[in-house]
């Protein structure tokens, strides 16, 4: 709290803070960088109250995140709107599952070589009646820090095996159930015996069962994440790492966890026939996954020319809009029913 200083003089001290905080730090043999990111709300134009100038900062503190971190931002009129958003989709989130409002839709992943249905992709839905449908990739943020994730996730996770079990129940044994896991789950110390839980209850198989990661769980403590990973894949559950080429794991930390199969980025699929650069990280991606005999699935894939340069280049698998869109289960019949893929 800065008393008697203007908004240039905040920034002048917010500006030596983090001249400050960038310090290199030695610890051992390691020189730590630390960035800090700022967020400024300046009273009493933001706020009369300390809780509403610790949340204008906040959201300031969020914008200068998502541009790049190692800055500064004060707040603004257009960020009052957004955190006004957050808010919103924070509350209604936290009756969407008790009202129904939830729903699965289904993406079918097919062997490239044989066009085969091998699995689906579960992926959620909301649709709340005054927010309209509001994207996975809005609100699942804004569940991941309230904290919400964990209902949710395991309504997803209950929800995709209780579906599992219907279509082997219906004689369609063979396909694989993915289920996306948030960082967040993926923290929380109870996650593997949610799983077990939930697999046990439903009597699904849990071969039947993939748990999708995201690359940057490696970003956390490595060797817990290593143990966490073998813990699930003991479950006899599979995994995958999800957007892969978008973070920055090593080959030894790949080798180490015991996953089954690399979801290729879609950044990458949707150049991939026009762009030379695109093939090389794909062929790169392919040639270590097959190095250390893990499977590979391309995300995005959108055109029959992509889906055929993949297949030059040995992908497994390809899921994306050329085969199929998410949809609900009942729309999957056909593809359960052994039909070969349409386009959209
Ligand atoms: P993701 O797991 O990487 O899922 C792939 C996203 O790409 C989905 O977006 C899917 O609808 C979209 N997609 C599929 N094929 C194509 C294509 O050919 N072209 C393009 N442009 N897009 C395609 P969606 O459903 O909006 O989900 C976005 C993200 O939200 C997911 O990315 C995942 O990270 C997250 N998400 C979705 N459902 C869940 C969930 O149940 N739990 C958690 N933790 N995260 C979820
Ligand atoms: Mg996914
Ligand atoms: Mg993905």
């Amino acid at each position: 709290m800065l008393p008697l200083t203007d908004a240039q003089q905040a920034a002048h001290v917010a500006e030596k803070i983090q001249v400050a905080v960038r310090r290199v730090c030695k610890l051992g043999h390691h020189e730590l960088v630390v960035t800090a990111s700022i967020g400024i709300a300046v009273y009493p134009e933001d706020g009369r109250e300390f809780e509403v100038l610790a949340q204008c900062a906040d959201s300031a503190m969020f914008r200068a995140k998502e541009s790049g971190r190692d800055s500064y931002r004060f707040f603004s009129s257009d960020m009052q709107a957004r955190s006004l958003r957050v808010l919103q989709i924070e509350n209604a989130l936290r009756s969407a599952v008790v009202l129904n409002q939830l729903a699965l839709h289904y993406q079918p992943q097919i062997g490239l070589r044989d066009g085969k249905l091998v699995g689906v992709e579960a992926l959620l839905r909301w649709h709340h009646p005054e927010l309209g449908t509001v994207s996975p990739g809005e609100f699942i943020p804004i569940a991941e820090s309230s904290g919400q994730i964990l209902g949710i996730g395991e309504w997803v996770l209950r929800t995709a095996l209780a579906q599992a079990r219907d279509w082997a129940a219906a004689g369609l044994r063979d396909i694989t159930v993915a289920v996306n896991l948030s960082m967040v789950q993926f923290r929380h110390a109870g996650l593997v015996e949610m799983v077990q839980q939930a697999l046990a209850d439903s009597g699904v198989s849990p071969h039947m069962l993939e748990l999708e990661l995201t690359e940057s769980i490696a970003m956390d403590d490595p060797e817990k994440v290593i143990a966490i990973v073998g813990r699930l894949s003991d479950l006899g559950v599979r995994l995958s790492i999800d957007d892969f080429g978008t973070g920055y794991s090593s080959f030894s930390y790949i080798q180490r966890l015991r996953v089954h199969k690399l979801k290729i980025d879609q950044s990458f699929v949707r150049h991939l026939a026009e762009d030379v650069s695109a093939q090389h990280i794909v062929q790169a991606i392919i040639g270590l996954a097959q190095s250390l005999a893990l499977e590979t699935i391309a995300e995005g894939v959108e055109t029959v020319e992509q889906r055929k340069v993949l297949q030059t280049l040995g992908c497994d698998t390809g899921q994306g809009y050329h085969f199929s869109r998410p949809v609900p289960p009942a729309q999957l019949e056909g593809f359960l029913r052994g039909q070969s893929p349409g386009t959209p």
